[in-house]
């Protein structure tokens, strides 16, 4: 499946992904599980996995190259449906606000209507 568009900017919206750091010597900051394998191939790796490997990082340490960290996605999840970001989301709003006034919450319409009979 083909990433969705933002409904605002029409920018790819990126996949939610896990990443998972491995034995591998040298210390790696970043945040995600550890695991206590060494993993020298992405092939090792991906065994420990029911998702799928789209990105690993390798690295030497004192007994050769390794794998430090691998990012995982589930194939069909994305961070959001509609917006690559939150201003993105922000603007969308406004923008319907501003040339669709007649879209707007339950909420809004039945203050809308409470407001008006006050005033008659
Ligand atoms: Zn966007």
């Amino acid at each position: 499946m083909a990433a969705p568009l933002c409904r605002f900017c029409g920018n790819k919206i990126k996949k939610r992904t896990r990443d998972v750091y491995f034995n591998c010597e040298k210390f790696h900051s970043g945040f995600g599980e550890r695991r206590t394998e060494r993993p020298v191939t992405r092939d090792d790796a991906q065994k420990f996995f029911n998702e799928k490997i789209i990105a690993s990082k390798f690295d030497d340490d004192i007994e050769g190259r390794c794998i430090y960290r691998v990012t995982l996605w589930d194939g069909e999840t994305y961070l959001d449906k509609h917006f690559c970001k939150d201003g993105c989301a922000e603007d969308f709003g406004r923008m319907m606000a501003e040339y669709k006034p007649d879209i707007s919450t339950k909420t809004y319409f039945e203050k809308l209507a409470e407001q008006e009979s006050k005033l008659k």
